[in-house]
């Protein structure tokens, strides 16, 4: 996991957005029940990202990253 003060960015390869999505999601086959991983998205990419998991039978679900409560320091 990436943790920067900056804006989180998009996890599309080769994309630099700044994400407004965050993915969460799973592979049952290789992660527990409760090991979620996250992946962040940009407007254009959010479709992509949840589309390419669930393609795979993950389970997906997309949160609004809200970028005033994250920023709160
Ligand atoms: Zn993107």
């Amino acid at each position: 996991m990436i943790v920067d003060d900056a804006v989180p960015v998009c996890s599309r390869a080769g994309c630099r957005a700044p994400a407004s999505w965050r993915i969460d999601w799973r592979n049952p086959r290789i992660h527990a029940p409760d090991r979620v991983k996250s992946w962040t998205a940009c407007e254009e990419h959010r479709a992509f990202l949840s589309e390419y998991l669930s393609a795979r039978n993950f389970p997906v679900a997309s949160v609004p990253l809200d970028p005033d409560a994250e920023s709160a320091t």
